[in-house]
C-alpha cells in the first residue's frame, strides 16, 4: 500500500478529523494483501478479506453516531489500524462507520438534531438540519453494504457503540431494537462474552440506526452503552477492554472458549410521555439508568397525567425532563431475564 494510504489507515480517526475524504486515492490493499480496503465517504470505510464467499459475514462497526462520544471512536480506530497491520485477522466483511463526524470535530453530541433519532427515514422531517444529509449518507452506506451480504442466518452484523451520559445501574449495557420477533442467541453469546450486564429489549420501532438495520438490512442488531462520555484521549481503554476483545474475536471470526454470564434482560412495558411545560419529573435530575422504583411510586406529574409504577419493581432508563412537550421522558422496564434467555431463537 501506498505511504499515504498507510497513514490514514493507521489513524482512520486522526485522518477524518483532519478532513480526508475519498478523491482519487479511495482503495487499496493491505494487510500484506490480505484485505482490500475502500474508501466510501468521510468517515465510512470498507474493508473486506481478499478471499469471500456466499457465508462470508457481514459485520458494520459503527461509532460517533453521537459525537462526543470518543472511547468506541478511538476503539474502533484502532481497530482499523491492526486490521490494515495485519495485527488483527480479517474473516469478514466490515463496515467501518464513523457516524457524525462533524459533531465529532467540535466535541459536541450533535449540531442540530440528535443523528440517532433520524434514522427510519425521520431525516426528512427536519430537511435542514445538519445531520439530516448524514443519516441518509448512512442508511445508504448499511443498505449498500448488506445489499451484497450473505442471506445466510447470522451472517450480518451491526454493533452501534456509544457511551452514556448519565451514570448506570449497568455500567455497560446493549439496547435491542424491536423485530417483531425473538432475541438470538448468536446476539446473547457475543453479548455475553463482551461482559455486557445488562440487555433492553424495545417493544416498538424506534429511529436509531441499529434499528435501521434491523429492519431495512437483516441485520442481527444492537446499540451498545459502554460506559461515561468522555473528551478524545481522557479514556480509560481497559474500561472497555472486554467490548473491544469481544469486537475483535467477531471480526477475526474465532470463539472465545471461556464461560460467559448471560447479561440480565429488561423489556419496555412503558414510557413516560411530557404533556406540557408543566411537567414534573419526581426522580432525581442525576438518577443512574435502570434504578428500581416499587409498585404505587409516583413518577411523574402535568395536570391530569401522573405515571405510576403498576409492577412490582419498575426500573427507569434515559429519564430526560428537558424534551419537548409530547416526546418521551423516560422509558420504563421490567426485568424479563428468564423468559427472554428461555426463548433465544
Ligand atoms: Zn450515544
Amino acid at each position: 500500500m501506498t505511504s499515504s494510504a498507510e497513514v490514514v489507515l493507521g489513524d482512520f480517526l486522526g485522518a477524518t478529523l483532519g478532513g480526508w475524504r475519498p478523491t482519487d486515492q479511495t482503495q487499496g490493499v493491505c494487510a500484506n494483501g490480505a484485505v482490500r480496503w475502500q474508501s466510501l465517504d468521510e468517515g465510512v470505510l470498507l474493508l473486506e478479506p481478499a478471499r469471500i464467499d456466499v457465508t462470508t459475514r457481514s459485520v458494520l462497526l459503527s461509532a460517533g453516531v453521537h459525537g462526543d462520544e470518543t472511547a468506541p471512536i478511538e476503539l474502533l480506530s484502532k481497530i482499523v489500524a491492526d486490521i490494515a497491520a495485519g495485527r488483527l485477522a480479517l474473516a469478514c466483511r466490515v463496515l467501518v462507520v464513523l457516524g457524525n463526524v462533524n459533531a465529532m470535530r467540535v466535541a459536541k453530541r450533535y449540531e442540530d438534531d440528535d443523528l440517532n433519532r433520524l434514522f427510519g427515514g425521520r431525516h426528512a422531517r427536519v430537511p435542514h438540519s445538519r445531520e439530516a444529509p448524514r443519516a441518509v449518507a448512512l442508511e445508504a452506506a448499511a443498505q449498500r453494504f448488506f445489499a451484497v451480504a450473505s442471506t445466510t442466518p447470522g451472517a450480518r452484523w451491526h454493533l452501534d457503540m456509544h457511551t452514556a451520559i448519565r451514570a448506570s445501574a449497568f455500567e455497560q449495557f446493549a439496547l435491542l431494537p424491536y423485530t417483531g420477533g425473538a432475541p438470538t442467541r448468536a446476539m446473547f453469546d457475543w453479548l455475553a462474552d463482551a461482559r455486557i450486564a445488562a440487555v433492553l429489549i424495545h417493544t416498538e420501532k424506534g429511529a436509531t440506526y441499529s434499528s435501521f438495520t434491523a429492519d431495512h438490512c437483516g441485520a442481527t442488531a444492537c446499540t451498545l452503552e459502554l460506559g461515561k462520555v468522555r473528551p478524545f484521549g481522557e479514556n480509560d481503554l481497559a474500561r472497555f477492554a472486554h467490548a473491544d476483545a469481544a469486537v475483535r474475536r467477531l471480526v477475526a471470526g474465532v470463539t472465545n472458549g471461556a464461560e460467559a454470564v448471560m447479561p440480565r434482560v429488561f423489556t419496555v412495558i412503558g414510557q413516560i410521555t411530557k404533556q406540557s411545560d408543566a411537567f414534573a419529573l419526581h426522580v432525581a435530575a442525576d438518577v443512574p439508568n435502570f434504578t428500581p422504583f416499587a409498585r404505587d411510586t409516583v413518577l411523574a406529574e402535568d395536570g391530569d397525567y401522573r405515571y405510576v409504577v403498576t409492577h412490582d419493581e419498575e426500573r427507569i432508563v434515559f429519564p430526560n425532563p428537558t424534551v419537548k412537550p409530547g416526546l418521551r421522558a423516560g422509558l420504563l422496564v421490567v426485568e424479563t431475564t428468564d423468559e427472554t434467555l428461555a426463548a433465544l431463537v
